[in-house]
């Protein structure tokens, strides 16, 4: 008897765990088709008519999904009076949010389920302690999810730079923060706003912001501003891991210029707004408008940095095939000082392809909180209660 009740709760349980998973597979569906018949869905997802009506009902609902009717004899309607009725991701009541921590900004950016940007806020970071970095941050997500009391905020997703352990929303190090080591910052945030964090490294963020309306394949960015940071889309994925791909730290010079590591000959110590400062003894930007003015002291250290930079990109080429190179970051602002001097060095080393299919793009409006954001919807999803 015992056993009876017990496998009838079990079977019960697995009945709506299954209800559960099959709603959300046919939801996130519906989200990469942009819109589709219940027809279409059951051929599709190898579900029943029932279960279909069943599971877009509840979705339509709870406010997940719009029904749309065909226009009568139109390219969608069938033409034979019967009007065939669309299923669409309802755009105006669930929301993520995005949020782009970085040295030079605050963004955060509130997204829809369809992945569209809808409303953007910024603020100034204060890098002076871990304290005062991690209050500006409250406060900022305090005043936004205030001023969107209207909408439903799912979760929300973080562009992290350093060292981050995605998968347990820690951010490891943060070398321009003093005090900043192994922030538990999902915990933190989940605690002070009630919604799931997820936490990303910013130029994964960035890489999928690049390619959420292109057609994806190998690509490798870089995104260089104070610091230089990696990611590779590898056949249409992300390619991810805590402390992977740190390009940063490669060494580039044995025994080389200091670097924010506390290593030497780092890639960064050449290649970055704040290696530059460091070698040139002047701000950034202000030795980039010298090296324009033609101080030859500071082009010779951007040419320096214009063949470190082939020079790992070339050795990055070596390991993984990629089609494209998106360069971005704030040094982008200054590509005039190295970018052809990069291609040039490339065009001239490459030796296990032809330089001319290799493309090489940038990008001066990198979107890393519209990226988090996009990289935590489908996690948002997965956890939606149906
Ligand atoms: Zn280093």
């Amino acid at each position: 008897m015992q056993h009876m009740r017990r496998d009838f709760v079990k079977e019960s349980i697995n009945q709506d765990v299954m209800k559960q998973l099959n709603a959300i597979k046919v939801f996130s569906y519906i989200r990469e088709q942009g819109k589709a018949t219940r027809k279409q869905i059951e051929a599709a997802m190898d579900l029943s008519w029932g279960a279909v009506s069943n599971i877009t009902a509840r979705l339509l609902e709870k406010g997940y999904l719009v029904e749309s009717k065909g226009e009568k004899g139109s390219a969608n309607g069938s033409g034979s009076g019967r009007i065939p009725s669309f299923l669409a991701v309802n755009d105006r009541q669930y929301y993520v949010l995005g949020v782009d921590i970085n040295i030079t900004r605050l963004t955060v950016e509130l997204v829809n389920l369809k992945g569209e940007s809808v409303r953007q806020w910024s603020g100034e970071p204060d890098y002076r302690s871990s304290d005062a970095l991690l209050t500006g941050v409250q406060d900022l997500l305090q005043r936004v999810i205030g001023e969107c009391s209207g909408d439903v905020i799912l979760g929300i997703g973080v562009a992290m730079q350093g060292i981050v352990d995605a998968r347990n929303g820690i951010s490891i190090s943060l070398p321009q923060c003093p005090g900043w080591q192994d922030i538990p910052l999902a915990a933190l945030l989940e605690s002070w706003f009630g919604r799931p964090v997820y936490l990303e490294h910013d130029p994964n963020c960035v890489l999928r912001a690049e390619v959420q309306d292109r057609p994806r394949g190998n690509l490798l960015l870089l995104r260089i501003d104070k610091g230089i940071g990696m990611a590779l889309l590898s056949e249409g994925r992300i390619f991810t891991g805590p402390g992977m791909l740190e390009i940063a730290h490669t060494i580039v010079v044995p025994h080389g210029a200091k670097c924010s590591c506390g290593g030497e000959g780092c890639l960064e110590a050449y290649v970055s707004e704040e290696g530059l400062s460091l070698l040139s003894g002047i701000a950034f930007p202000a030795a980039a408008e010298r090296a324009r003015s033609g101080d030859p002291a500071i082009l010779a250290l951007f040419g320096n940095m214009a063949l470190y930079l082939g020079v790992a990109i070339n050795n990055i080429l070596r390991l993984f095939k990629a089609d494209e190179i998106i360069l971005c970051g704030d040094m982008m602002r200054y590509r005039d000082l190295f970018l052809d001097q990069v291609r040039q060095w490339l065009a001239g080393n490459s030796f296990c392809r032809e330089p001319e299919t290799l493309k090489i793009s940038f990008s001066e409006n990198e979107r890393a909180a519209y990226g988090a954001a996009l990289m935590a919807i489908p996690k948002v999803i997965e956890n939606l209660n149906i």
